[in-house]
């Protein structure tokens, strides 16, 4: 089902007398669980015409790297093949999308495209709803609630989106049949289909390189699948109890998934909704990280103009911090200390060269990653845009609404104050000793060692 709410009409033009529907896949690169697909084979099949795929790749889009796009590329391909298993040709274009996707739609009778939250995003959808020659139709697939429906202004904290989610979420939490597509692309798309393979795909591209890609995960909604399956078999009976133990960790590893639309939280939520003989509890615990947590993500760089700035952080924050900025600091390091781990922390080593060596870290120690920043800073402001800079070059799941909001978390934002703590003020303070305190540390030591690291330095400005 695809609820209303979701659907929004971009340009008020009417639908064209064309030989195609045009989707073009942007945030959700996924051919099954999404309602953009879905809503474009519908519209298909009302017009009699068949469906086109065009998914644009670009050398410019903000902060990507070799990294990022290999894990994507790995998933465009998969998606191709699912697409054409459907009769949809996939076709792939190369430069600025909002001009490609207005230039592939001069034919098309309508233009469907999914829903992005960045402000890059957003901007890129308004050009091509002003430059496309037919209606322009978003559909809102990689939310549980649509953002809109859950909360009409940005919400302060978890506290005030939850109730409203809680209440919407047996309108929205409902599996999406997939819709035969009726008539099929012919003569065959040849020109500009997608390769079959991520090199392929990505060879026209000049990409940043210095950060290269990771074996630990492999891009694609079948891998993000199989590890869902994985996470409730093993991981989903412990996650309300162990979900922060570095040393131990039972998390569902789907975020980069996420990220690039390769699985739809729908249909995460839906599996562990349904997952049997779980207890109550750790099921809820992840519900509240998958939807409450993601979705005030998405609440935050939908009503938040300034997400990816200091200036974002709520006033109690931002006075706190500045009440301690002249306090000493016990240790001080540079950006390519940071950068290289090699701090006196072995924690925070550990935590830095998981992110460096597998493109992900555990989500525990990624508060406290993000905490010791603002501790070795010389300034709050250099701690949030190292933070955000270290954290979107390495992780596969940066430049997400959740690395946003997850880097102003450790400033302050959607949290409260706590107790005064030198330099943090009254910002939540994590350290080492606690660490030690909750879990056997050695077993994340152990795992991700010590040392420097040979990495390639960047600027450490997001901006
Ligand atoms: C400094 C900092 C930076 C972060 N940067 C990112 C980022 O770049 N991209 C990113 O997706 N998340 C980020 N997070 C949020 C969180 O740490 C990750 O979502 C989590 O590590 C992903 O691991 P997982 O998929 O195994 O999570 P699980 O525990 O299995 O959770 C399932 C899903 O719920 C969502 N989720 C879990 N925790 C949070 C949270 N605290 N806030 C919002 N959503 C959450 C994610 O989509 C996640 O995949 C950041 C948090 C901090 C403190």
């Amino acid at each position: 089902m695809i609820q209303q709410e979701r659907i929004r009409d971009l340009n008020g033009k009417a639908t064209a007398r064309g030989s195609y529907v045009l989707y073009w896949m942007q945030a959700a690169q996924r051919a099954g669980d999404n309602h953009a697909l879905e809503y474009a084979v519908g519209a298909a099949n009302d017009l009699d015409l068949p469906v086109l795929v065009v998914f644009v790749l670009t050398g410019d889009y903000p902060e990507a790297n070799l990294r990022h796009c290999a894990f994507m590329a790995e998933g465009l391909v998969e998606t191709a093949s699912d697409l054409k298993k459907r009769g949809i040709p996939m076709m792939i274009r190369y430069g600025d999308p909002h001009g490609e996707v207005a230039a592939t739609a001069g034919k098309a009778a309508l233009v469907v495209t999914d829903r992005g939250y960045l402000r890059h995003q957003r901007l890129w959808r308004e050009r091509l709803a002003a430059a496309a020659p037919c209606r322009v139709v978003e559909v809102e697939t990689d939310a549980v609630v649509p953002v809109a429906e859950a909360y009409g202004r940005e919400a302060y904290s978890a506290a005030a989106l939850r109730p409203r989610l809680e209440r919407l979420l047996p309108r929205y939490l409902l599996p999406l049949k997939e819709t035969t597509l009726r008539k099929k692309f012919t003569p065959p798309l040849t020109d500009g289909e997608a390769g079959t393979s991520a090199r392929e795909l990505l060879a026209p591209l000049r990409l940043d390189s210095s950060v290269g890609p990771v074996t630990s995960l492999k891009g694609g909604a079948r891998e993000a699948l199989r590890l869902l399956e994985g996470f409730i078999e093993h991981g989903l009976a412990r996650y309300g109890r162990e979900r922060n133990n570095p040393a131990a960790p039972c998390t569902s590893r789907l975020s980069p998934y996420l990220h690039f639309g390769q699985i739809s939280p729908l249909r995460v939520a839906l599996a562990v909704t349904g997952a049997g003989g779980v207890p109550e509890e750790a099921r809820g615990a992840f519900l509240e990280e998958l939807i409450v947590r993601r979705e005030l993500s998405l609440n935050f760089v939908y009503y938040q103009d300034l997400y990816d700035r200091y200036e974002a952080l709520p006033s109690w924050a931002r006075e706190t911090l500045e009440a301690h900025r002249h306090d000493p600091r016990p240790y001080l390091y540079r950006f390519e200390e940071l950068e290289g781990a090699r701090t006196h922390d072995p924690y925070w080593n550990a935590a830095q060269r998981e992110l460096v060596e597998t493109g992900v870290m555990h989500p525990y120690m990624r508060m406290y990653w993000g905490k010791q920043i603002l501790a070795w800073s010389p300034s709050p402001e250099e701690a949030f845009y190292r933070a955000l800079a270290l954290n979107n070059r390495y992780a596969l799941d940066g430049r997400d609404p959740n690395s946003y909001a997850g880097v102003a978390w450790c400033f302050g934002k959607h949290d409260r104050p706590w107790p005064r703590r030198p330099v943090f003020g009254t910002v939540r303070q994590m350290n080492a000793a606690g660490l030690r305190r909750k879990f056997p540390m050695e077993g994340y030591l152990h795992r991700f060692g010590t040392g420097g690291l040979p990495v390639v330095h960047s600027t450490g400005k997001s901006k």
